[in-house]
C-alpha cells in the first residue's frame, strides 16, 4: 500500500534539495506540531453507541493559525491526514494567505448513516477536540464527504462548548450561517483561474478537451466551469466509473442524471469507461479531482494528456511525477491548483471577523488576484530550472517559511 505521508516527504525533501534548503528547516517541516487521536461515541439510530476514530494533525502554525480540511472516509488513517497536513502547510504558503497547515479525518463510511447520525458524528469531533480549536488556533473546513451543513453543525456545537459567536473557527459553513460567498465552486474554480493563467505557456489550445476524474464538490465545479468558459469536457466520473462522449458532456445535465438515477451508467449519448480508462484518455488536460494515488509508476507511462491539473490532494506519486515529468507531461500541482478552496475560506475567516459580507464578484475578483501571480512565478521557476512545478511550489512555500521568525522556535 503508498502511504501517502512518505510520498509528501519525498515530495519536500526532494524539493528542498534541488533548492539546497536549510536542513533544520525541513526536519522541522517533516514533522507535525501535534497530532491528536481522538474516540467519537455516538448514538445511532437503533440506540446502540458506535465509536469513531477521528484525527486532527497540526502541522505548521508559523504563517497563520492550523488550517485545513476533515474528510469522512472509510480509508481515513492517521498517515494519510499527516500527508494532507503538510500539503496544507505548503498551500497557505503557496498562496501567501495568512494560514499554516492542519488537517482532520474520521474513519466513516458517511454514506451508511443517517442525517442525524451524520449531525451526531459531526457534533461528536468537536466535542472531543474544541480545546484545540479555534479562530486563532485552528480552523477546519470541508473536505471529502464533509459539507456547508456539516460546518454548521460543527460551528453551532463550538458556540455552544465556548460561547464564541464570531463563526470564525470553521470556514466553508452555508452562507445563512456566516459562511462566504462563492466557498462552493473556490476549489474547482481556482483551478481554473491557474489553468487559465497558464494554458499559452503550456501550448494548450483555446478549446481544449478536458477529463475530469471526482464528481463532488471539486470535480463537479470544476467540470462545469471548463464546460462554461468553452473547453469540452469529454469524460466526467465518480468513485464506481465514467462516461465518455466525443462531442463532450454538459456537466450540469450529467450532475442531474446522477442525482436522479444514482449513477452515471445510461447517460444519453456517452459510453462507459473505468476510472483507469478516464486517466489515461487522449486529452489536453486531465482533472485528478478524487483521492490520493491515481497516477503512479504503474499506469504514469501510459498518460497521454498534456497537462495533468490536480485538484485532488496527492493524486501524483513521486514516481508518477518522474515519468510524466521525463514524458514532458506538465503536472500543475495540487499545493497551486487546488489551493482555491483554502484561499477563500481564508476570506471567510477574514469576513467573519470583521462583520463583513462580500459580493461574490469580489470574492472571484480576489481569489484570482492571489492565484495568478502564484501560478505565473511556479511556472518561471520551473521553466528556469527545469524542475517540476511540483518541486517549483515547494520551493516557493519554503523560501516563504524560512523567513518565519516563530519556526522551530
Ligand atoms: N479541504 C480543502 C483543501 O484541501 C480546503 C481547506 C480549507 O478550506 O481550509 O485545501
Amino acid at each position: 500500500m503508498i502511504n501517502p505521508f512518505e510520498n509528501a516527504l519525498r515530495q519536500l525533501w526532494g524539493a528542498a534539495k534541488i533548492g539546497n534548503v536549510d536542513g533544520s528547516l525541513v526536519e522541522r517541516l517533516s514533522r507535525a506540531d501535534k497530532e491528536i487521536t481522538v474516540t467519537i461515541p455516538v448514538v445511532m439510530d437503533d440506540g446502540s453507541t458506535r465509536l469513531f476514530e477521528g484525527y486532527r494533525v497540526q502541522h505548521c502554525a508559523s504563517r497563520g493559525p492550523y488550517k485545513g480540511g476533515i474528510r469522512f472516509h472509510p480509508d481515513a488513517d492517521i498517515n494519510e491526514v499527516r500527508a494532507l497536513a503538510l500539503w496544507m502547510t505548503i498551500k497557505t504558503a503557496v498562496a501567501d494567505i495568512p494560514m499554516g497547515g492542519g488537517k482532520g479525518g474520521v474513519v466513516v463510511d458517511p454514506s451508511t448513516l443517517s442525517s442525524g447520525e451524520i449531525e451526531r458524528l459531526s457534533r461528536g469531533f468537536v466535542r472531543a477536540l474544541w480545546r484545540d480549536l479555534g479562530p486563532d488556533v485552528d480552523v477546519p473546513a470541508p473536505d471529502v464527504n464533509t459539507t456547508p451543513e456539516i460546518m454548521a453543525y460543527m460551528v453551532d456545537e463550538y458556540e455552544k462548548l465556548t460561547g464564541d459567536r464570531s463563526g470564525a473557527c470553521f470556514t466553508g459553513k452555508p452562507v445563512e450561517t456566516g459562511g462566504s460567498a462563492g466557498r462552493g465552486a473556490a476549489t474547482g474554480l481556482g483551478g481554473f483561474y491557474v489553468f487559465a493563467a497558464l494554458r499559452e505557456k503550456a501550448n494548450l489550445p483555446e478549446s481544449a478537451t478536458v477529463a475530469v476524474q471526482g464528481m463532488g464538490n471539486v470535480g463537479g465545479n470544476a467540470a462545469r466551469i471548463f464546460h462554461e468558459n468553452g473547453h469540452k469536457v469529454v469524460a466526467m466520473s465518480d468513485s464506481r466509473g465514467g462516461i465518455y462522449a466525443d462531442d463532450g458532456l454538459d456537466p450540469v445535465a450529467v450532475e442531474k442524471y446522477k442525482e436522479e438515477s444514482r449513477s452515471l451508467r445510461g447517460f444519453p449519448g456517452a459510453r462507459e469507461i473505468s476510472n483507469n480508462e478516464l486517466l489515461e484518455l487522449s486529452v489536453d488536460v486531465l482533472v485528478p479531482a478524487a483521492l490520493e494515488n491515481q497516477l503512479t509508476a504503474d499506469n504514469a507511462d501510459r498518460v497521454k494528456a498534456k497537462l495533468v491539473l490536480e485538484l485532488a490532494n496527492g493524486p501524483t506519486t513521486p514516481e508518477a511525477d518522474d515519468i510524466l515529468h521525463t514524458k514532458g507531461v506538465k503536472v500543475i500541482p495540487d499545493v497551486l491548483a487546488n489551493a482555491g478552496g483554502v484561499v477563500v475560506s481564508t476570506f471567510e475567516w477574514q469576513q467573519n471577523r470583521a462583520g463583513e459580507k462580500w459580493s461574490e464578484e469580489e470574492v472571484f475578483d480576489k481569489l484570482r488576484a492571489v492565484l495568478v501571480p502564484q501560478a505565473e512565478a511556479v511556472w518561471h521557476d520551473a521553466l528556469a530550472k527545469n524542475m517540476t512545478m511540483r518541486s517549483a511550489a515547494f520551493l516557493l512555500a519554503l523560501g516563504r517559511l524560512a523567513n518565519e521568525p516563530k519556526i522551530g522556535a
